[in-house]
């Protein structure tokens, strides 16, 4: 493993006496006792989507590098005041990636195409439409700005200035933004590993010949396929069945691979929950029982000095357990921060009459402006994941909603999927 510093095993501990702790506490704990864990390399600008970065970034030049034409057009000094005005049209063009080399002066223009750099002498660029050109005469009309259709230097970014801080997750976008601003590579955080494993003697792989009272290995394809959407390197443990003995060795596996364990089922404290009863007997296990829904509990521990999310096996509890609780963590762990989703506030579609106690999230979509639900709230109903594109976050107070009033959505792109 390649974590920097082990984490102690009472790292969760809770405080005493506590029974349910709401998940804004839960977060907030997390986001204390965990810290980045993976070292730092450098990255090429064109592999870096994803990568998080472990400085600032700095601008080497400017950009623009030198004031260029943002149009295809004629290039002369000074703007023109209202009337008509005639010009000589010198030989020669500045086109992008062959300047001029000429100095202009006073009433001479410059054929100039886009993206290429202003000639000497020059400062203000009039549109190929908007002339006439004569035997070596520029005929034009004003009035036109000094410095029209001209992007001056820096104006974009200007060469020293910091234009993204460190911890910030590289996306598409920002590679053509580094690489305008001259970096060919950037320090980052090694991609945090994360070993998956389901417990479960139902569980058969996908595909696999399967009896009745077998069921598919359902959250390892999704867990593993998140873990990458959110920059991380997985490191895929398998199927392990509930007996305490395959469980310490797939943990002991997953402790030499990689940097953080995510697990699935056997969380609770029932008589086949080998999970929690390992990461308990190893010392390093506290039972965290959220007031949430779907979710609780959800079994936090430390095994090898690596920290365990032992998520509920039922997958949509998993799946809202790995967006809301393992997402902020193992950004903080990768180096981006502890990030919490933005939340969009819209009308709902729906009535829900909401107890008080803990916090719920309902698969939920936006159609027309309006947030609908899921027709069932059962959690076992996994095709709902995909009916949704986001959740409703009900508040932990009692709530009675009915439709046109305001709820929170979380559409899936805030927690960083499709
Ligand atoms: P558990 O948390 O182990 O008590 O599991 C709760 C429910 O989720 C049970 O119905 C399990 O069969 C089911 N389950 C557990 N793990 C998975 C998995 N990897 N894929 C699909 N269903 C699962
Ligand atoms: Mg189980």
């Amino acid at each position: 493993m390649s974590t920097l510093s082990k984490l102690r095993n009472d790292c969760f501990a809770l405080p005493a006496g506590v029974h349910w702790t709401p998940v804004s506490e839960a977060l907030h704990l997390l986001e204390q006792r965990l810290r980045c864990c993976v070292p730092v390399e450098q990255s090429a600008v064109e592999d870096s989507d994803g990568r998080i970065l472990a400085n600032a970034v700095t601008a080497v030049r400017s950009h623009p590098p030198c004031p260029n034409s943002a149009v295809d057009g004629y290039a002369f000094a000074g703007g023109l005041p209202a009337g008509a005005h005639s010009m000589e049209l010198r030989e020669g063009r500045s086109a992008a990636g062959v300047a001029f080399t000429g100095r202009l002066v006073p009433g001479q223009a410059l054929r100039i195409l886009t993206g290429a750099a202003l000639p000497d002498g020059a400062d203000t660029v009039v549109l190929q439409e908007d002339v006439r050109i004569e035997v070596g005469q520029l005929h034009v009309i004003g009035p036109l700005r000094a410095g029209a259709n001209v992007r001056a230097a820096g104006e974009d970014m200007q060469q020293g200035a910091e234009i993204f801080r460190a911890s910030h997750q590289l996306r598409p976008e920002d590679l053509g933004v580094i690489a305008a601003a001259g970096l060919g590579e950037v320090a980052v955080f090694k991609r945090l590993k994360v070993a998956v494993i389901s417990t479960g003697s139902e569980l058969r792989v996908p595909g696999q010949a399967a009896r009745v009272d077998q069921i598919f290995d359902a959250n390892r394809p999704m867990l593993c396929a998140v873990l990458r959407r959110w920059g991380m390197e997985v490191v895929d443990i398998g199927i392990v069945p509930d007996e305490a003995a395959a469980v310490r060795a797939a943990l002991d596996r997953a402790a030499e691979l990689a940097d953080v364990i995510i697990t699935s089922g056997g969380a609770s404290a029932g008589d086949e929950d080998h999970m929690s009863a390992v990461l308990r007997a190893s010392g390093g296990m506290e039972l965290w029982r959220i007031a949430v829904k779907p979710g609780r509990p959800l079994a936090l521990g430390v095994w090898g000095g690596l920290p365990v999310f032992g998520l509920p096996g039922n997958p949509v509890a998993a799946f809202v357990c790995a967006l809301i609780f393992a997402r902020p963590a193992l950004l903080q762990l990768a180096g981006a921060g502890f990030q919490l989703p933005q939340a969009l506030h819209l009308p709902a579609a729906f009535s829900k009459s909401k107890k008080p106690g803990r916090r719920e999230y309902l698969r939920a979509r936006l159609r027309d402006g309006t947030v609908e639900v899921f027709a069932s709230e059962g959690s076992g109903r996994v095709s709902g994941l995909s009916w949704a594109e986001g959740l409703v976050e009900l508040p932990d107070a009692a709530a009675e909603i009915a439709p046109g009033q305001t709820v929170c959505f979380l559409p899936y792109a805030s927690f960083g999927l499709l």
